[in-house]
């Protein structure tokens, strides 16, 4: 009897129905699949990713060398070095942030006295060549620059939480 059913089931193609009565069922639903990058989901402006240094309106630098940033990092991403300048004030000569060792906790932003080093909500990046996911001052003044206008929008909104 169970062979006899199996036999009538494959003659009727039984579960090739079954299963286009499954894609029947969510044809006219709404579609939930984000066409990445043309369509992107809403992010937090609290979402933590790519770093950025930041400067004042005049263009100074912010980061005044005091290391918590990297003295705070539970991975050891952040290797920092520092002088004096002739003004007194003190600069980093070297801010390296190794992308590869950073688990994005957001302690280093925590810690900047003067909201210097920040994470941005970029997340779409990528590295080609090895090394380059070590991001150097250079790298990260860029992208502060760059993104200012996003950055400086996002801390105010954040602000209430602090
Ligand atoms: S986000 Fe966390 S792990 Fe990454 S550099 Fe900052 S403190 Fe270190
Ligand atoms: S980024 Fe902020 S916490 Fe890190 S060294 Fe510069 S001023 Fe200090």
């Amino acid at each position: 009897m169970g062979a006899l059913r199996h036999w009538v089931k494959s003659f009727l193609l039984w579960e090739l129905w079954m299963g286009l009565r499954l894609t029947g069922r969510y044809l006219f639903k709404p579609k939930i699949t984000v066409q990445y990058p043309d369509e992107r989901t809403p992010q937090s402006p609290r979402f933590r990713g790519l770093h950025a240094l930041r400067r004042y309106p005049n263009g100074e630098e912010r980061c005044i060398a005091c290391k918590l940033c990297e003295a705070v990092c539970p991975a050891l991403a952040i290797t920092i070095e520092a002088e004096p300048r002739a003004d007194g004030s003190r600069r980093t000569t070297r801010y390296d942030i190794d992308l590869f060792k950073c688990i994005y906790c957001g302690f280093c932003e925590e810690a900047c006295p003067v909201d210097a080093i920040v994470e941005t909500r970029i997340f779409d990046y990528h590295f080609e060549r090895r090394g380059e996911q070590v991001m150097t001052k250079e790298k990260l003044l860029a992208i502060g620059e760059k993104y200012e206008e996003m950055i400086a929008a996002d801390k105010a909104a954040d602000a209430p939480y602090r």
